[in-house]
């Protein structure tokens, strides 16, 4: 059978597939999207990332495909009704890079909270700012806010925990009943007692119609002063513009935004010299070890739904 990989897939995996069946790896191929369309008729699986928008003219020409297999797990690029009525079956590396981005979340939070890692310049040429940078605050002791505690949130409440934070979650499909929360030692709340309480608050929620703009001017300024805000989760969650005037105006602490509501994000006045903001562009998920996970994950389940 033919499988179509259209954005990077590592490579062993990519072996994998083909000692089983015809493969074309194209890992440039998202970015042309008439040579797309013209190959989409002849597969029965297709391989995506985050890029490749797999709904109206290209799912239409994905005539005879079966399979969609995401190296990733967020399906915001895939449309998931028109798969499920064509019978298409939808396959996305649950869990495989949770830990590349829980571990982004702990260290972007620890970087701003201590806000004392930028002075190499300053130290290597023999200024010495010592004062200014002994007010950082520590991670032990501070409560962690997870908006969404699935896979990633979970993940990252271990990590919260394991550094001595108390942690506590709001996620409208786990109740506090659920055992969950008795095994990892976390606090269920709402979202409102979340925002007033959390000193690091981090989004692990899917870009859905109820959490669009959810962290809009209004939640940012119900929001602990001075608390950190991480966003790895999608962008068009949070409001850029209201979160850029948070650090200006102080409400906020520092944030680390790594998803935008347009990816890439175009040169921006709001985030122009913004204080105590990490950028990054849609890399919480990818390390060596996640991509390796990721695309052996959907390798071997591509494989099974084709056998
Ligand atoms: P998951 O499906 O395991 O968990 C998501 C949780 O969000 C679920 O428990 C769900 O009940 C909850 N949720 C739904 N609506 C909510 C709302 N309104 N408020 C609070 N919680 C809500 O997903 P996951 O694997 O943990 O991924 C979480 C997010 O991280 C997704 O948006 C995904 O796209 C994103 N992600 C980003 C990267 C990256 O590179 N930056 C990598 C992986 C995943």
């Amino acid at each position: 059978m033919q499988i179509l990989v259209t954005e990077f897939m590592d490579a062993p995996a990519v072996e994998r597939l083909k000692a089983h069946h015809e493969v074309t790896y194209e890992p440039q191929l998202v970015d042309d999207m008439p040579r797309l369309l013209q190959a989409a008729p002849k597969c029965d699986a297709v391989i995506v990332r985050n890029r490749t928008q797999v709904r109206g003219e290209l799912l239409a020409a994905l005539q005879r495909c079966n399979v969609v297999g995401r190296l990733g797990v967020g399906l915001d690029n895939i449309d998931l009704d028109e798969c499920q009525r064509r019978g298409i079956q939808v396959i996305p590396a649950t869990g495989a890079n949770a830990n590349s981005v829980a571990e982004y979340v702990i260290a972007t939070a620890m970087l701003l909270l201590r806000g004392a890692y930028a002075s190499t310049a300053d130290v290597a040429t023999g200024r010495w700012p010592r004062t200014e940078l002994s007010q950082g605050r520590e991670l032990a002791g501070r409560t962690l806010g997870l908006a969404g505690f699935g896979s990633i949130g979970q993940l990252t409440a271990r990590l919260g925990k394991a550094l001595g934070m108390n942690v506590m979650a709001y996620d409208p499909a786990m109740p506090a009943t659920n055992p969950v929360y008795a095994a990892t030692g976390v606090a269920a709340t709402s979202l409102e007692e979340l925002l007033a309480q959390a000193d690091v608050v981090s989004l692990h929620m899917p870009l859905v119609d109820s959490t669009r703009n959810l962290f809009d001017h209004k939640r940012l300024a119900a929001m602990k002063k001075g608390a950190i805000l991480v966003n790895t989760a999608r962008g068009g969650i949070v409001d850029e513009a209201a979160t850029a005037a948070a650090l200006r105006s102080g409400q906020l602490g520092g944030a680390a935004l790594d998803v935008f509501a347009a990816e890439p994000l175009q040169a921006s006045a709001h985030f122009e010299g913004c204080p105590n903001l990490i950028l990054t562009p849609h890399i919480g998920g990818l390390t060596v070890e996640s991509n390796e996970r990721v695309s052996s994950l959907v390798a071997a389940k591509v494989l099974e739904a084709l056998a």
